[in-house]
């Protein structure tokens, strides 16, 4: 670099910062939005009144409270959080993983997880210095267990993370796999439940009789993921550690009375998930009938699937040209090569990406 100034970046950057890609969200001005796993819907207009209106009381020249403990009261009843487990709520469950994995980042700690999986383990591990050690999934997605169990001895790892459904695969993993893991930890294990509103499937109660066991929650998925909320349960002296390392004002005033708000209401987003949930199953069953597609089984909001006929690039910006934005999988390579992900949307948004495919193939 010509610039003198660019030099003095180079020497202070760490050089595994330097190495990183940033996490690249792309433009969807005017497309129809499948690529994030968000809830299409709206919500209902006097919902809407009845929210705004208790926004209107947030003294938000006030800092919010540190702890948020009505918020906090309010998702321990909805969420179902056993009695003896302790709560620590994170700006989207992304902070969660960035506090976890500070307060763990020894020297020389590592982080494990099946792979493909969420890609923001990998990426935090890398951002506080961890090493992320990734143990392949089978060829249909499920967890190897005997890779994992030879992983765990390896590597002794501070924190295994588990999605529960998998993200990008959507796959729920086996119960009794997971419990196998649990048990053969020498350290946490966090078994991440962002997609819980569509697989309905927990850990939350096993919650007390391990120690080591996490379990980590989104209102993203569900609906709500502009707020950013997200929490992580479990035992309550060790939550007490990772609180030291959560920034006192994490969660803002808006978002605790928004939530609050929300889970009050929880029918409404409850019947938005159940109608994707069905949706879920049309889309998957219209996808397997299309030539030249693979498409597996989803838990999740989501669906995977290969072009066989098509490169999956092409098959992405065809899409994109015909005003519907997805996921290309492609360039993870790997298990993923050739691979595509769909987030489940409103009946007409998945109409519109069907009939974009179908010409495509
Ligand atoms: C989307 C996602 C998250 C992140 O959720 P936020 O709460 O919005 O930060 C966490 N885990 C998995 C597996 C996800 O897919």
């Amino acid at each position: 670099m010509a610039n003198p100034k660019d030099d003095m970046w180079r020497r202070l950057i760490r050089p595994d910062i330097q190495r990183l890609k940033a996490y690249h969200v792309p433009a969807s001005a005017g497309l129809i939005k499948l690529d994030a796993m968000e809830n299409p819907y709206p919500w209902p207009e006097e919902l809407k009144a009845a929210w705004l209106q208790r926004l209107g009381t947030v003294g938000i020249n006030r800092y919010p409270d540190p702890q948020a403990t009505a918020l906090k009261e309010r998702l321990r009843v909805a969420l179902g959080v056993p009695t003896g487990a302790e709560l620590l709520l994170g700006n989207g469950s992304d902070e969660l993983i960035q506090i976890l994995l500070m307060a763990l980042a020894k020297p020389g700690a590592v982080v494990l997880a099946p792979v493909p999986t969420f890609v923001m383990y990998e990426m935090i591990a890398t951002f506080v210095g961890m090493k992320f050690v990734g143990v392949p999934l089978t060829g249909e997605f499920a967890l190897d267990r005997d890779a994992m169990l030879k992983g765990i001895s390896a590597h002794e790892p501070a924190v295994i993370f588990l999605a529960y459904p998998n993200n990008p695969t959507g796959n729920l993993f086996d119960a009794n796999d997971i419990a196998a893991i649990i048990e053969a930890a020498p350290g946490l294990v966090v078994v991440d439940e962002a997609y819980h509103a569509f697989a309905q499937a927990s850990f939350m109660d096993r919650l007390g009789t391990r120690d080591n066991l996490l379990v980590m929650r989104t209102l993203s998925k569900q609906g709500l993921a502009g707020l950013r909320l997200g929490l992580l349960a479990g035992n309550a002296a060790g939550l007490a550690e990772l609180d030291k390392v959560r920034l006192p004002y994490n969660i803002n005033s808006l978002t605790q009375a928004s939530a609050d708000f929300a889970l009050a209401h929880a029918d409404a987003f409850d019947a938005q998930c159940a109608r994707l949930r069905a949706e879920r199953e049309s889309l998957y069953r219209a996808l397997s009938a299309l030539p030249g597609i693979h498409v597996w089984p989803s838990r999740a909001n989501f669906l995977l699937f290969r072009t066989h006929t098509r490169p999956a690039g092409d098959v992405y910006a065809g899409l994109k040209g015909a005003g519907v934005l997805i996921k290309n999988l492609d360039p993870s390579g790997g298990a993923l090569k050739g691979c595509l992900r769909v987030t489940v949307g409103a009946p007409e948004e998945n109409r519109a990406f069907l009939a974009a495919l179908e010409k495509l193939l």
